[in-house]
């Protein structure tokens, strides 16, 4: 989610220390046991694929596309984890998954109409960091990082740094939280925030727990799918033990991204007692057809996982060639609802700068 300079970084983590405050108070915490988890999912991201040529290699397709890449990222660079990558279809430059991380010549050319700030985030900061949009619920954005950059993203040119997403931006966000008692949901998004290790997203936590007002932590992520080794029993087990109602939001938009390892940090969160919901984005090329949005939520209710959301795309400088119009979503939302049971249709929504909530434009 996404100019000034900062954008969702190209994220390098440094190996973490051999010791993790992530415990859950009163169990035992076995001696390395956060260090290996952190270890794990922090290698891969550090192994992450941050070059064309080097994805086009890896699911065997020429030179030509690779070069055609490179010279079309401009300043939001290619990055894609392996395990990703993996579930892409070889040699199809056409790929469902590939499409959403691979930069296009499309995205260099400018389209009316679509801006770096589609959304209007940056005149909405109530703190450092912290935006807020809507009555009682406040967006902190944790992360200025993630593990993948999509092409489609909103905030593909967010400044990050100026908006003051930092340790210290973090500090005064949570103050003004905790000042502000109309707030019962702190909404935890980025960035990434489950890009924080253990140790910061704890005392984060913590910090939101002791604040008598709020009632619910909401977590926005996409590492569950693009990185799912991010979600270990330690992490599922820390965020079901909060006193806040936790849900995670994770962000899938076809049903091959949900592979086996995906399935089974599902599985993790679900056995913790963590809410799960899905949303995604209607993307050209991606999911634009009846079959894809059915088989992305079916996948979704089999892993136990609500499909949320759909949203239409925000109107973000590159990421035009995405746009499905809203007469052709609302089409597609139709069909849906006269294919799938009720509980597996997703709200077809759009983003409104200005708007108390989001926009329905088809309800479920
Ligand atoms: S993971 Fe989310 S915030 Fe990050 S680039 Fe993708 S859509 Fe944007």
């Amino acid at each position: 989610m996404q100019s000034v300079a900062a954008r969702p970084k190209t994220v390098k983590p440094a190996l973490p220390a051999s010791t993790s405050t992530l415990a859950v108070q009163g169990q035992p915490d076995p001696a390395g046991a956060a260090a290996a988890d952190d270890l794990s999912w922090k290698q891969l991201l550090a192994e992450a694929v941050r070059d064309a040529g080097d994805l086009c290699r890896m699911v065997g397709l020429p030179e030509a596309v690779a070069k055609a890449a490179s010279e079309a990222q401009g300043g939001f660079p290619l990055l894609v984890p392996r395990g990703f990558v993996g579930r892409m279809e070889q040699g199809n430059p056409l790929d469902p998954l590939l499409l959403q991380v691979l930069p296009q010549p499309a995205e260099q050319e400018p389209q009316p109409g679509y801006v770096a700030d589609p959304l209007a985030e940056q005149g909405r900061l109530a703190a450092p960091g912290l935006v807020q949009k809507y009555e009682k619920r406040a967006l902190l954005l944790a992360a200025g990082g993630c593990a993948v950059n999509c092409r489609y993203c909103f905030r593909r040119s967010f400044p990050y740094s100026e908006a003051g997403v930092s340790q210290a931006g973090l500090r005064q966000a949570i103050a003004a939280i905790a000042a502000d008692v109309s707030l019962e949901e702190v909404i935890l998004s980025g960035g990434d925030p489950l890009l924080l290790d253990d140790d910061r997203l704890s005392a984060v936590l913590e910090q939101l727990e002791s604040i008598p007002h709020l009632t619910r932590l909401r977590i926005h992520s996409r590492l569950p799918i693009v990185l799912p080794e991010r979600v270990t029993e330690r992490l599922a087990t820390r965020l079901a033990a909060s006193r806040l109602t936790p849900l995670v939001v994770v962000h899938a938009n076809h049903a091959a991204e949900i592979d086996a390892s995906v399935a089974a940090a599902f599985r993790r969160l679900n056995a913790a007692g963590v809410m799960l919901l899905n949303q995604s984005v209607l993307l050209a090329g991606v999911n634009d057809s009846l079959e894809s949005l059915a088989a992305l939520s079916l996948r979704l209710i089999d892993c136990r996982v609500m499909p949320y959301y759909l949203h239409l795309l925000d109107r973000v400088t590159g990421a035009a060639h995405f746009a499905v119009d809203d007469a052709r979503g609302v089409e597609l939302h139709e069909a849906l609802k006269r294919r799938l049971p009720g509980y597996a249709v997703p709200r077809l929504v759009r983003e409104i700068p200005g708007e108390p909530s989001k926009t329905w434009i088809s309800g479920a």
